[in-house]
């Protein structure tokens, strides 16, 4: 089922501080102002502060992959044959 996947999350509190570099050191943290707010709800993307050097801000919790990519492009074909599908069965049983 992991195949079929389209976002592939992510713990970013499990990886690098992206200033220090450091393993193991973010921690999920409030948003203070209405942008913060508005980014962490519309938005694959929250807040994090790292223990060592204090560095705040946003990091991606989902990723893509190539494989993501090719189960779209899936998606929308199928989605597109079921359409075509029922729109000449409908086509076909009301005229
Ligand atoms: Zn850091």
């Amino acid at each position: 089922m992991n195949q079929a996947k389209i976002f592939f999350r992510r713990n970013p509190a499990l990886g690098k501080c992206p200033s220090c570099k450091s393993i193991g050191t973010l921690y999920k943290t409030h948003s203070r102002t209405i942008s913060e707010k508005i980014v962490k709800n519309l938005t694959f993307y929250r807040l994090y502060k790292c223990k060592e050097c204090d560095w705040r801000g946003f990091l991606a919790i989902v990723y893509f992959t190539s494989r993501s990519v090719f189960n779209l492009l899936l998606y929308l074909i199928l989605f597109s044959f079921t359409g075509y599908v029922i729109y000449k069965l409908l086509h076909y049983l009301l005229s």
